[in-house]
């Protein structure tokens, strides 16, 4: 079966437009991700250099511009992949496969296998650092993320073969797609490889975005830190990792708290409510934390009772003095604590078991630590509910 290289060059063009279309229009829905007009502007750059080279003999020097525009794509979308992992885009180091294309060119321009060697080395390097950059730098491990680097590293070696094959046989014109005409191989190449990587880029787009929103129903908004749902599922999994070690559950609640927000306004009990988050952020080991109420945050973390009190009484300490140095002496806030520790407990019985205590605390003239006495070894038979009730 014989490819008509014009149709194919056509089909080529049209592909890479769309892709490019579709690209900016994602863009154009989410400007958030930036990452998305890079990637369009690249595919509309290479749609417009596949075009300059199907007219030869029509517009002098379209092998310079085509493959110039071939490199410029490249180095867009190398600047939308690390903008794509928040990094800085290093937009100079778009023009460089460019710059280094045009600055050859006097050289390479009438030897074939250079020029072949040249533009596919600098297609190979480009891809090669997108590949390396998804990789590397990627904040999170997206499934899309992983394929869109398989398809890269496909190109490259596509890109390094072709380099190859330039420079042994200046006769296969099979290779010379992108240095003078269109070939029907090359423009095969290009019909797979534009909607795919425009169809990953696109992807990746679309679950970093249901990633976001799935973190952001995990945060407390306000704070920044696991919600009440994130603090249980982690809870969860750390009881399911320690289960025949003691786990110590500390619960803190700000005391008097409502009294700030009165006298001081609720933006100040704001401001107060994230400085308790980060004197927990500070203090606490790894373990599983969040804010489980208005004034109300928990920990769960697998360490026995001495350690925990350890920990609660470096917190109960630490509080009012951060309080002090960031928004003044005048508001005298504190914390009361309970802790519990158990072996082998889910973590809302040992929420429970802290609750207790922390009704002790509050009743007991607030500002303290209390503790369960000794090690609870199972369920304790108190499930005396919720102590915002009992108040
Ligand atoms: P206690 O010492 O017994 O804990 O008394 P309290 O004044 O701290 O009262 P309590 O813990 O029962 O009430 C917490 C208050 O926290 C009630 C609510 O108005 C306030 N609150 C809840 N969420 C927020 C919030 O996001 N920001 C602010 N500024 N206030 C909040
Ligand atoms: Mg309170």
């Amino acid at each position: 079966m014989s490819l008509d290289p014009i149709s194919l060059g056509v089909a080529a063009v049209l592909l890479t437009v769309v892709s490019g279309a579709l690209l900016l229009f994602a863009w154009l829905q989410n400007r958030r991700v930036t990452a998305l007009f890079w990637w369009g502007i690249g595919f509309c750059l290479a749609a417009a250099g596949a075009l300059f080279l199907g007219v030869q003999g029509i517009v002098p020097g379209n092998r310079l511009l085509g493959n110039g525009l071939f490199a410029l794509a490249a180095g867009a979308q190398y600047v939308g992949c690390r903008s794509f992992n928040g990094r800085p885009p290093k937009i100079l180091a778009a023009f460089i496969g460019a710059g280094l294309w045009v600055a050859l060119w006097p050289l390479i321009a009438p030897h074939f296998p250079a020029r072949v060697f040249v533009i596919s080395m600098i297609g190979a390097a480009y891809c090669l650092l997108m590949a390396w950059e998804l990789w590397r730098n990627a904040p999170q491990r997206l499934m899309s993320q992983s394929a869109t680097v398989f398809v890269l590293f496909c190109a490259a070696l596509y890109s390094i073969v072709r380099a190859g094959l330039g420079l042994v046989n200046q006769t296969l014109t099979s290779v010379d797609p992108a240095t003078g005409q269109w070939s029907a191989p090359m423009a095969l190449v290009l019909v797979i490889y534009m909607p795919t990587s425009a169809f990953l880029f696109l992807s990746m787009s679309k679950e970093f975005a249901e990633s976001e929103f799935r973190q952001a129903a995990l945060l407390d908004p306000l704070t920044r830190i696991p919600n009440r749902r994130a603090f249980f599922a982690d809870a969860e999994a750390l009881a399911a990792r320690h289960k025949s070690r003691p786990l110590s559950c500390l619960l803190f609640d700000l005391d008097g708290f409502k009294e700030v927000n009165d006298t001081f306004g609720h933006t100040m009990g704001d401001k107060v409510i994230t400085t308790f988050a980060q004197t927990l952020v500070h203090f606490l080991p790894s373990g599983a934390f969040g804010r489980v109420g208005g004034d109300e945050f928990c920990a769960i973390v697998p360490q026995e009772r001495d350690e925990a009190l350890t920990i609660a009484e470096s917190i109960r300490a630490a509080f009012p003095a951060a309080v002090a140095e960031k928004l003044g002496d005048t508001l005298g806030v504190t914390v009361s604590i309970g802790c519990a520790t158990a072996v082998g407990v889910e973590p809302e019985t040992l929420v429970t078991m802290a609750d207790a205590e922390l009704y002790r605390a509050k009743f007991g003239g607030r500002n303290k630590v209390i503790a369960t006495s000794g090690d609870i070894v199972l369920f304790p038979a108190s499930p005396m509910g919720r102590r915002k009730n009992r108040d």
